[in-house]
Order: C-alpha cells, then sequence, then structure tokens
C-alpha cells in the first residue's frame, strides 16, 4: 500500500479559516491566532485500522498517514518518538497510587521532547523549500532546531535568554546554528526572531506561530493511546510552557475518536507550570478564557517561563473541556520530586518533569485524583541536561601523597 499523509487544509484554531498547507503558513491573516492542521480522516478510517500501525518503525513517524509531511523523503528524522511509558509501581506504592506510569521523554534525540516538534516543522519547510529557519527557546528547543536543521542542510538561527542553560547554548553553537543571546525572556527572544522575518528573510518556526511542531508534539497522545492498548488513562498530568504538547494531544484523541481507534473517553488534562511563572492556574482560577502577561517570570523550569502563550486559549479550553485543572508548584517542590523520580525508579527527570510529580501529590493530597485512578506523568527532558541544579558533593579517595 502506498502509504502518504492525508493533510486536508490548515484552519484557524479561533476564526475557522481556512489555508492551503502547499504554501509557507505562519499565524491566520485576519486574527492572528494559530493554524492547525486538518486530515481526511474519513479516507484513512477506510484503508487502514488500529492493526496496521502495530508493527511500524519505533519512532513518532510510525503515524505518517496523520502527519502532515506529503513526501516520505522529506522527512527529517533521528528517531524520535516511541518512547516507553514506564510503570512505576514504587513510586505508586509510596504516594498510595496504583496505576502510575511516566512517558518519559528523556529518552529522545536531543535529550527533550522538542525533538518531536523540531523533527516535524523542519521536515515540512524542507518539503517547502525553505532553507534558513530561525526561533526563539527557553533552551531546548534551539538545541533541536540545531540538530535538526543541521540535518537538512538549512542555516539555522536561534534566540534565547542570556541566562539559558549553557547546554542549550553549546548544543546549539556545536550543532552549527547562530546563537543570539537576549536581555529579557522568551518573549523579548521572540520578538527578535519575528523581526527577522522580512529582513533576513528565515522562516520563523517560534510556538504555534508555525503549524507544525504542534503536529510532531500531537504524536505523544496517539502513542499514550496505543501503548495502552488503545485505552486511555483517567488522568494525564502535563509540563506547560507553550502548551504545544496539551493542545496537541488534544487534538490527536479526537483524530483517534474520528477514525474509530478510541471511544469518546478522555483523560482529564492537568496542566503544571511553575509558581514563579503561572499565568494558566492564574487564568484558569479566575475563569478566564486567556491569560495574562506573568511579570518577572523565575523559575528553575526554564520550559515553563513562559509568560504569555500565543495559544493560552487553547491550553485554557483543553483543561475545562476535559474537566482537569491547573497547578502551580514551587521550585522546592520540583527539586524535591526530580530527586525522588531518581531515587525510587531510576529516572532522572528535567524539572519539568519533576513538576508534574509534584503537583500529582497535591493532587492526591487535596482529592482531585482518586487512588484507583491510572494517571500519565509526563517527563519531558533529561536531568542530564541539567545538572547545574545539583549541588553533588562525593568524598574522594585514594591519596596523592608519595
Ligand atoms: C518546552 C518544554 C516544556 C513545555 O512544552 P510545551 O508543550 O511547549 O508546553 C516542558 N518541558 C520541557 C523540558 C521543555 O523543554
Ligand atoms: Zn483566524
Amino acid at each position: 500500500m502506498i502509504e502518504l499523509s492525508y493533510l486536508t487544509v490548515l484552519e484557524c484554531s479561533k476564526c475557522g479559516r481556512v489555508f492551503d498547507p502547499d504554501h509557507v503558513q505562519s499565524v491566520c491573516d485576519k486574527c492572528g491566532k494559530p493554524l492547525l492542521a486538518s486530515y481526511d480522516i474519513e479516507s484513512i478510517k477506510l484503508q487502514f485500522s488500529r492493526k496496521d500501525f502495530a508493527h511500524r518503525e519505533a519512532s513518532m513517524w510510525r503515524y505518517f498517514e496523520i502527519l502532515p509531511v506529503k513526501d516520505k523523503r522529506n522527512i527529517v528524522t533521528l528517531g524520535e518518538g516511541w518512547t516507553p511509558l514506564t510503570p512505576t509501581p514504587r513510586l505508586g506504592d509510596l504516594l498510595g497510587i496504583s496505576n502510575l506510569l511516566v512517558k518519559d521523554e528523556g529518552i529522545i534525540p536531543t535529550g527533550s521532547f522538542k525533538a518531536r516538534g523540531l523533527s516535524a516543522a523542519i521536515s515540512k519547510a524542507k518539503e517547502l523549500g525553505i532553507k534558513r529557519v530561525a526561533l526563539p527557546s527557553a533552551g531546548n528547543a534551539a538545541g533541536a532546531i540545531s540538530a535538526y536543521g543541521a540535518r537538512a542542510g538549512m542555516e539555522v538561527y536561534v534566540f534565547m535568554p542570556e541566562d539559558a542553560p549553557k547546554v542549550n547554548i553549546v548544543e546549539s553553537l556545536v550543532a552549527g546554528a547562530e546563537v543570539e543571546l537576549v536581555k529579557g525572556l522568551i518573549t523579548d527572544a521572540g520578538r527578535l526572531a519575528a523581526e527577522g522575518e522580512s529582513v533576513k528573510g528565515w522562516f520563523n518556526i517560534s510556538t504555534l506561530r508555525e503549524p507544525y511542531r504542534i503536529e510532531g508534539k500531537k504524536t505523544m497522545g496517539f502513542e499514550v493511546a496505543e501503548q495502552m492498548g488503545w485505552r486511555l488513562p483517567d488522568v494525564i498530568v502535563y509540563p506547560t510552557g507553550g502548551g504545544t504538547g496539551i493542545i496537541g494531544m488534544w487534538k490527536a484523541f479526537d483524530e483517534l475518536e474520528q477514525l474509530g481507534w478510541i471511544g469518546e473517553e478522555r483523560p482529564r488534562m492537568v496542566s503544571v507550570q511553575a509558581e514563579g511563572c503561572a499565568p494558566i492556574p492564574k487564568a484558569f482560577k479566575e475563569g478566564r478564557e486567556e491569560s495574562e502577561y506573568w511579570e518577572g517570570a523565575k523559575t528553575i523550569a526554564d520550559g515553563l517561563r513562559v509568560p504569555k502563550a500565543l495559544g493560552d486559549f487553547l491550553i485554557l479550553r483543553v483543561v475545562r473541556e476535559s474537566d482537569g485543572t491547573a497547578v502551580a508548584v514551587s521550585d522546592d517542590e520540583i527539586l524535591d520530586s526530580v530527586r525522588m523520580l531518581a531515587r525510587v525508579e531510576g529516572i532522572f527527570a528535567c524539572p519539568e518533569g519533576g513538576a508534574t510529580l509534584a503537583a500529582l501529590r497535591r493532587l492526591l493530597d487535596d482529592g482531585s485524583i482518586d487512588h484507583d485512578e491510572s494517571v500519565v506523568l509526563f517527563n519531558t527532558g533529561t536531568g542530564l541536561k541539567y545538572i547545574h541544579l545539583f549541588k553533588a558533593d562525593a568524598p574522594v579517595h585514594g591519596s596523592s601523597r608519595g
């Protein structure tokens, strides 16, 4: 059978205007909101069943038909996706919960799940003939676009806050990207990336200004469903920055339901942020449809340091539609949870991943999650990228005296 993408159009997430995916697109030219990809799901449904996907390659590209690249030769991949959904029974025992799993994105090229989004975006950019790309990043997206851009032979420009982790600056530079450090936050970096669009002629791959990163991220939703035997957990706890993952997974579940591969049940989606930058929990609590810019954003979880997300209204919609919630946790709780996950289950999570465990502990304490519910935590990157957060003093043995 010929494999082909069933991508049809891009549709504005706010006003529903339709755009042609064979041309380079950014946000809606009418309302400035993100565009989302649509597929001819009916045709996929007629030709494929869940079983057809069972023996495919162990990467996110196993879902090729429901991804936006039309010609397989344009795929730029390092083997991203199909990460383990690791049962964590010892941690579950400790917390008194019987069915706890960690979707471990620490085991992925470039060390964070940004690889999924950038593999999809760079592949589609290649298909559209784009040669020069730029992106503002808190850190991990810069490393990922540098790697995938290098593999595609593109010129890559990244803009990061000057206090971005050194590892992200190094991984970008080593891969040959032009790196510019910016006084301020990711929103300030975003301004520079946007300003260069017309002057420098690059394509801006900023979160949700570009329509395909979210398509890569949605595969996390496909994978959770497939790995659980086409059943979804009761609760998904997700560390939210720009929100592509949580919005993408929600989209993925809708696509799976239209395919008839899952029913209408949905997990409660928990959006986790840090107390030092919590625009989504604040807007959720206040019943707002959009968030307000968070002044003075500060947290050790760099991926969560997004003071105002372009897709905030979509994140809030997912949380509400799913009957979920939004939680802000402290940096101390985050570090404590990173240590707990490593000590009890051997998973050295990034702080963003630690934040999901911190949130779970709170939600179990206040009774929002029952002890017999199935819960999936998302560890979105490896702790190995964050050793600067840990003080580790070990005794030195052996004498150098003669
Ligand atoms: C970017 C990032 C996040 C936030 O991801 P979104 O899907 O954009 O909300 C979470 N964790 C890590 C490690 C990140 O790099
Ligand atoms: Zn619109």
